[in-house]
């Protein structure tokens, strides 16, 4: 016999669960290998320790307490209770679940749309609404007048164009 199964063996030849032809190999291994008899050894000092120990019987002031811890706990969580209890959990991993949503969309949005080819487009546009404005077109060519009605202003443009 090994002394690797010597030791598994060890508790069951202490415990005398051994069958007769193991018990004898274990005990032929124990006469000649002085490792496993002083593994034996400790292993019945440790359960001599155990044995001495007092064994604690539970008062009845004790067993009362606990009957009583017992007797208070709630039986059965309320139906709203019950149902509100896993709601923190499943708000938890919700808002996470919206933080990564935002997140990710915040993350992939493309930047904002300002294409330097579309910028010429707009200024010539403008430019060509402002100078296409009748009322600028109409004060460039009359800075100085002093009429006061629009329907004249038609009128007194050609006068200063002939
Ligand atoms: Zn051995």
């Amino acid at each position: 016999m090994s002394c690797e199964k010597m030791e598994t063996r060890i508790l069951a030849y202490m415990d005398g669960r051994l069958k007769e032809n193991e018990r004898a190999e274990a005990e032929k291994h124990l006469a000649g290998c002085a490792a496993c008899r002083l593994r034996v050894n400790e292993f019945r000092a440790v359960n001599d320790l155990l044995d001495e120990l007092p064994a604690i019987e539970p008062s009845g002031a004790f067993n009362a307490r606990v009957h009583a811890l017992v007797a208070a706990e709630p039986q059965k969580r309320s139906s709203w209770l019950t149902w509100l209890a896993p709601s923190p959990r499943i708000a938890f991993v919700a808002s996470m679940l919206l933080l990564a949503t935002v997140w990710v969309g915040t993350r992939q949005a493309p930047p904002p749309p300002i294409a330097a080819p579309d910028l010429p487009v707009v200024e010539s546009a403008d430019y060509d609404v402002i100078s296409s404005f009748a009322p600028l077109s109409d004060l460039s060519q009359a800075p100085d007048d002093d009429a006061d009605d629009s329907d004249a202003n038609s009128q007194q443009q050609q006068p200063q164009q002939m």
